[in-house]
């Protein structure tokens, strides 16, 4: 088989790579390991920055959520027992976020991809990338237990933190950067209907919590735990006890309670790769990089990651230019730790770190009361919140 781009990867940032480049006219074939069933159904993150959203209702995949998603023009931050609201669109020029699940936009991707003809295979084994330093790559793969080779122009690694592209660049080309926090998120997606229409950040001195949603029926909530935390010693009793606990008010708010649908643990780091490309690999989204959930911004990294990739394979085709491509990493990579350094800030800010003592708690109250207060304070958390300028 024969393809321009070979995409490891039906996540978002493979799937809207290979929705982008078929746009301008580029063929591209995405390999995934998993069910289609299986992505389409993969709970994970749920806040669509500004630019995402643009660029999804730009590109002819936006219906769904025009209809569905939840744009939310502030959100709150919670400590000391009261909540302060921080105007999102008004300090940013009408920008928000939209809430609307990541497995939608893997839906609404796959629909579009399948409904104009795109080449995708679920569910293929043995995946590996081959002859980077070529002009002519390869991947190789099992499916159904046949083996099959795609030579191609470019591969795209877009398969995540734990897939095999990034490890097949040759030793030493690739540095990694890495903070790994001393803490977890145990999350619940719970059946109850929000009891607030905005997310609320929660600063507790029993630990953090977020409050959030997935749709007027679901709540999405977190607590930080211990990073090892068995959830067998959290019954949903307890879960709901601690959220209320750390979350109530003193106006009387707290999350409503209701059966709880998924419960999981996930760990928090910080890690970015440098360069994100040897030869005629691009690596794009977790695949490059990982950022602690805090800021809600692993699929919008992703989703712009892919976009600066779409643009310079374009340009290589109709142009004739490689210096796009050349320049991959470096653009990218601008903006990555832009948004590294907010979700860092963003999780220093609002979590309890072992051994913290008395200054640490008041300087983070002073965080918090600077932030919710001073009107330049709310711009530099709301200008990063709801999405830096996709370049
Ligand atoms: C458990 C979890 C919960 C998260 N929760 C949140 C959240 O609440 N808020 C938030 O902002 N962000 C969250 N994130 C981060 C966000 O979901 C990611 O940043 C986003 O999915 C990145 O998209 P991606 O396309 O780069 O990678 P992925 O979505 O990981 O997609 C990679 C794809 O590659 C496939 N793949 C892997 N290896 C291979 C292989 N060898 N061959 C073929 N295919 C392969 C995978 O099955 C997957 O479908 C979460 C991430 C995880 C893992």
């Amino acid at each position: 088989m024969r393809t321009q781009v070979g995409i490891v990867g039906a996540g978002p940032a493979g799937l809207m790579l290979s929705h982008l480049l078929h746009l301008c006219g580029i063929e591209s074939i995405v390999l995934e390991c998993r069910s289609r069933h299986y992505i389409e159904n993969r709970v994970r993150a749920g806040v669509l920055e500004q630019g995402t959203v643009d660029l999804m209702i730009g590109t002819g995949v936006g219906e769904r959520l025009q209809q569905q998603g939840l744009r939310h023009e502030g959100v709150w931050f919670s400590f000391g027992g009261r909540r302060h609201r921080i105007p999102l669109a008004e300090l940013t020029g009408g920008r928000a976020i939209t809430v609307y699940a990541q497995q939608e936009v893997v839906k609404d991707l796959i629909q579009a991809r399948l409904g104009a003809g795109g080449q995708m295979v679920f569910e293929v084994d043995e995946l590996s990338v081959q002859e980077l330093d070529s002009i002519r790559p390869k991947i190789r793969y099992r499916h159904a237990g046949v083996a099959h080779e795609i030579t191609c122009d470019f591969i795209a690694g877009c398969d995540g933190f734990h897939g095999v592209c990034r490890e097949s660049a040759p030793e030493g080309v690739i540095a990694a950067y890495e903070r790994v926090y001393p803490f977890a998120w145990l999350g619940i997606l719970a059946e109850a209907a929000p009891t607030s229409e905005e997310l609320i950040y929660t600063y507790h001195p029993r630990g953090f919590a977020l409050f959030s949603m997935r749709s007027p029926q679901v709540t999405r909530l977190y607590l930080q735990c211990k990073p090892d935390e068995d959830l067998n010693e959290w019954p949903d009793d307890r879960v709901w006890e601690e959220l209320c606990a750390r979350m109530r008010t003193e106006d009387g708010w707290a999350p409503a309670v209701g059966p709880v649908l998924q419960k999981g643990v996930n760990g928090m780091r910080s890690f970015v790769i440098e360069p994100m490309q040897f030869g005629r690999l691009f690596l794009a989204g977790d695949a490059a990089h990982i950022v602690p959930p805090t800021g809600a911004k692993g699929l919008n990294l992703a989703i712009s990651d892919v976009r600066v990739l779409s643009q310079a394979i374009e340009a290589f085709y109709k142009l004739g230019r490689g210096d796009l491509l050349e320049q991959y990493s470096a653009h990218c990579l601008r903006r990555i730790w832009k948004v590294q350094r907010f979700s860092w800030w963003m999780t220093s800010m609002l979590h309890l770190f072992p051994g913290a003592d008395g200054f640490d708690h008041r300087r983070q109250l002073a965080e918090l009361d600077y932030i919710t207060t001073s009107r330049a304070g709310m711009t530099v958390l709301a200008e990063n919140y709801v999405g830096l300028p996709m370049e």
